[in-house]
């Protein structure tokens, strides 16, 4: 595949960065992913806002505009498509840069290493409950950081809770913070849908603010679902009707057993299907 590098589109394995980037070493940059239909991108101004909130959080001075990475990420998948197909993701990074010498504080005068490449994405499913599988999850306590709202490429603490989902044979791990409320899950937020009205956790330093979550909440707006962005217990969870979990790459996954125990019927819910139909028409334009 071909990939982007500090101002330069080379194949992804002539692709080289110092050993002594900081993205290596620290894990010190935000990145983002950007899922992309037919050669149609899903909320990318609103990847773009995220991305500069995250750079400007983590004091990282990149030069590039919104209409610059809008011409990377385009050109990241028209010249990918031949060999990923339609359906493609882009993952844009950011690092700080490669110092001389491994000092914790930000150096100055370093240029921040940017890179991107595309990647092939599932292919979305139907809005159909009745063929749609259902997924099932792990739940443990959240156990990472206290800035989650930061895209940091430092994802180990994701990484290894999504690794003990996928050992138990799991799709997903939610997490629960100290007072047993969701925060989100290792790669996606949280949606639960009770008497016909649904619930997402606030946003706040917990929790990444995904952007399909917030799709999802204009979504269910434009379906007119009531929704109310308020704190999920573990019981509230345990005992939804539906319970959904969203990401660029799922979009909107619906879970049928949550640590082995059935979520409502044990049935892709309702209002899934109603929102994920809405969603499907309406992703590129939101
Ligand atoms: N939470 C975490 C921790 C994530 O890593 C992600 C996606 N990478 C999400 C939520 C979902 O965000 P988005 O909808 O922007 O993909």
């Amino acid at each position: 595949t071909i990939a982007y590098l500090n101002g330069e589109f080379i194949p992804l394995e002539q692709a080289r960065i110092s050993p002594l980037d900081r993205g290596f070493l620290f894990g010190d940059g935000i990145y983002e992913v950007i899922p992309s239909y037919g050669g149609r991108m899903v909320g990318f101004t609103q990847h773009m806002a995220r991305l500069a909130n995250g750079l400007a959080a983590i004091e990282i001075g990149c030069d590039l505009d919104s209409m610059q990475w809008q011409i990377i990420t385009q050109r990241l998948i028209s010249d990918n498509r031949a060999l990923l197909g339609d359906n493609i993701g882009v993952y844009l990074h950011v690092s700080r840069g490669a110092d001389t010498r491994r000092y914790h504080a930000y150096p100055q005068g370093v240029s921040p290493t940017i890179f991107g490449f595309a990647f092939a994405l599932a292919a979305p499913a139907q809005p159909d409950r009745l063929i749609h599988p259902g997924a099932s999850v792990s739940l443990t306590q959240d156990l990472r950081w206290q800035r989650c709202h930061i895209k940091s490429t430092a994802l180990l603490g994701n990484v290894m809770h999504f690794q003990q989902g996928a050992q138990e044979g799991n799709a997903e791990t939610i997490l629960f913070n100290q007072q047993g409320e969701i925060t989100e899950a290792s790669s996606s937020n949280v949606f639960i849908i009770k008497q016909g009205k649904a619930f997402t956790p606030p946003l706040d330093n917990q929790l990444l603010p995904g952007i399909t979550r917030q799709l999802v909440l204009k979504c269910l707006s434009l379906a007119n679902i009531e929704v109310a962005e308020e704190a999920i217990t573990v019981d509230e969870l345990m005992a939804a009707d539906e319970v959904w979990i969203t990401s660029s790459g799922k979009e909107i996954l619906p879970i049928t057993r949550v640590n082995g125990q059935i979520i409502g019927d044990g049935n892709v819910g309702e209002i899934w299907e109603q929102v994920f139909t809405v969603y499907s028409q309406q992703k590129f334009e939101l």
